[in-house]
């Protein structure tokens, strides 16, 4: 099926089971998305490198390369087109969270054709979503800038999914501020979600795996998370006021 450029841009959809691309690639156009179609994981790969799309839905169990794979290959080249995972299995959840492929949010079968578009315009909102205005946000040796999405530890560049992105910068704009899980599956994944707190939670430790001691994100027992005010470092909001519905 060939890509058809849209407004909303195109999104990749793996999948071998011809039903369900239907009713996906239905659903897709309705919303105004384009729709390429690969049936198998190396098809993926070599669409996902041609054709650019905003987003690749990919399920895990393909033939010849697995979702999970396709996921490891195209983060190690440096790809790091959002990524909407089905699964078909909780075990499959467990791999797709447990490791740090980042995926940027998944979907379980059987979901409903809506669910799943509603996720990708969450993801594709996560992308593009970061207002103007400040653009620059620093807590010791971290620096998150909010035009390029490009995160610094002491210089050195460190890569971040779009989700943990949206995630860090939604806590580091309002240092602080203590959010509660819910709050940040509100604001940040931005959906009525099926997902649980468990859902935050891992992406919260894959962001600090990833910044390690530069994180600048506590946990707040038995409340939620929040982002420590930089130490001696000016209010990233430049208004010179601290948050003031914080703890
Ligand atoms: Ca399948």
């Amino acid at each position: 099926m060939p890509a058809t450029p849209q407004t909303r841009g195109v999104v990749l959809v793996v999948e071998d089971e011809p039903a369900i691309v239907d009713v996906l690639a239905l659903n897709l156009k309705a919303a105004g998305y384009g729709v390429a179609v690969a049936r198998d994981g190396a098809a993926a790969l070599t669409l996902t490198r041609s054709i650019r799309p905003s987003a690749l839905i990919l399920d895990i169990g393909l033939p010849t390369i697995d979702g999970i794979e396709v996921c490891r290959r195209l983060r190690a080249s440096g790809d790091w087109t959002p990524i909407l995972f089905v699964t078909a299995r909780d075990d499959e959840v467990d791999r797709v969270l447990g490791l740090e492929l980042g995926a940027d949010d998944y979907v379980t079968k059987p979901f409903s054709p809506r669910e799943v578009v509603a996720r990708l315009t969450g993801v594709l909102r996560r992308v593009r979503g970061v207002p103007s205005g400040t653009t620059l946000l620093r807590h010791g040796e971290l620096a998150v800038d909010l035009t390029s999405h490009r995160v610094e530890v002491s210089g050195r560049e460190v890569a971040l999914t779009a989700t943990e992105f949206a995630l860090l910068a939604h806590l580091m704009r309002r240092p602080g501020v203590v959010f509660t899980r819910e709050q940040l599956l509100s604001d940040v994944w931005g959906y009525a979600t099926t997902a649980g707190a468990r859902t935050v939670d891992v992406h919260v430790a894959q962001v600090r795996g990833k910044l390690g001691h530069a994180s600048p994100i506590r946990t707040v027992r038995s409340v939620g998370y929040a982002a420590e005010r930089p130490r001696g470092a000016a209010d990233p909001h430049g208004g010179g006021g601290l948050a003031q519905d914080g703890s």
